[in-house]
Parts: C-alpha cells; sequence; structure tokens
C-alpha cells in the first residue's frame, strides 16, 4: 500500500521533473525529405522548409507565405496542428512520468508527411515544398 509519506515524495520528485521540462525541452523531427512544417497564419496555405536551410540560410523572423505572399515571424509561422500534437504528447510523458516515473527528457515530435514536390528558389537556393503551386519563395519572397 502506497503510504501518504510515499506519495508526497512522488508528488515532489513529480513537480521536480516538470519544473526541469518546462523550457522547450522536445525536438521535432524533420519529415523523411528533412523538411519541417510551416503554415501561413493569414491563408491557412501549409508548407515545408529544409530545416537545415531553415537553421543556416534564412531570417526566421521574416517568413513569407509561398501562396498568398504575407510576411511574418516564426511564431506566426507555426501551425497550429503541431501546436496541438506537441500538446497531446507532453500531456502523455506527464502522465508516464507520473504512472511510471518515466524521464520528461527526450521528447521528439515526428513532422507530417513528406510533400512530393520540393522547389528550390532560384535567387537564395532554400528548398521548400507547399500544397500548393508557389507563388513566392518563403525565406526571401522572390517570385519563382
Ligand atoms: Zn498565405
Ligand atoms: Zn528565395
Amino acid at each position: 500500500m502506497t503510504s501518504i509519506t510515499d506519495l508526497l515524495q512522488k508528488l515532489n520528485k513529480f513537480k521536480q521533473d516538470l519544473h526541469e521540462f518546462s523550457n522547450d525541452n522536445y525536438t521535432i523531427l524533420p519529415d523523411s525529405k528533412g523538411m519541417i512544417d510551416r503554415q501561413c497564419p493569414h491563408c491557412t496555405t501549409l508548407f515545408k522548409i529544409n530545416s537545415e536551410d531553415y537553421e543556416t540560410k534564412m531570417q526566421q523572423d521574416d517568413i513569407f507565405c509561398p501562396n498568398c505572399k504575407v510576411s511574418g515571424t516564426a511564431d506566426d509561422f507555426f501551425p497550429e496542428e503541431l501546436k496541438e500534437k506537441i500538446k497531446k504528447v507532453i500531456q502523455a510523458a506527464i502522465i508516464d512520468n507520473w504512472n511510471q516515473e518515466t524521464p520528461m527528457n527526450d521528447i521528439s515530435i515526428q513532422s507530417n508527411a513528406a510533400l512530393e514536390m520540393v522547389y528550390v528558389c532560384t535567387n537564395c537556393n532554400i528548398r521548400y515544398a507547399t500544397t500548393v503551386s508557389p507563388n513566392a519563395c518563403p525565406s526571401c519572397g522572390t517570385t519563382n
């Protein structure tokens, strides 16, 4: 039987783990083509950007929608569905931590399935993919 002391100890450990987890302690894995997901806050078009190019070649807080060309920050272009997915994965990790004391590090979230067509911008060379025929490069806004 679990005593109150045991339960309090468990609760304290849980609080500690939760506290250590607090700062964005998860990884988003790119899809099979090395792409990460983005979504336009204006027209809701889903698109993808090569994760390497995203890290090394782009101004991440100056992203263009490849469909309607609206521009915004990385936060603006974070897909709603991905936010929901992250919430669910983290909730599950919290429950596992409580029930089985599974550590709350090493949480990874899978990107959506890869899109068939990959485009390369003729101006800035970043690789991207969209669910529609692109009107602009998500990095430099150039019309291809
Ligand atoms: Zn748009
Ligand atoms: Zn470009």
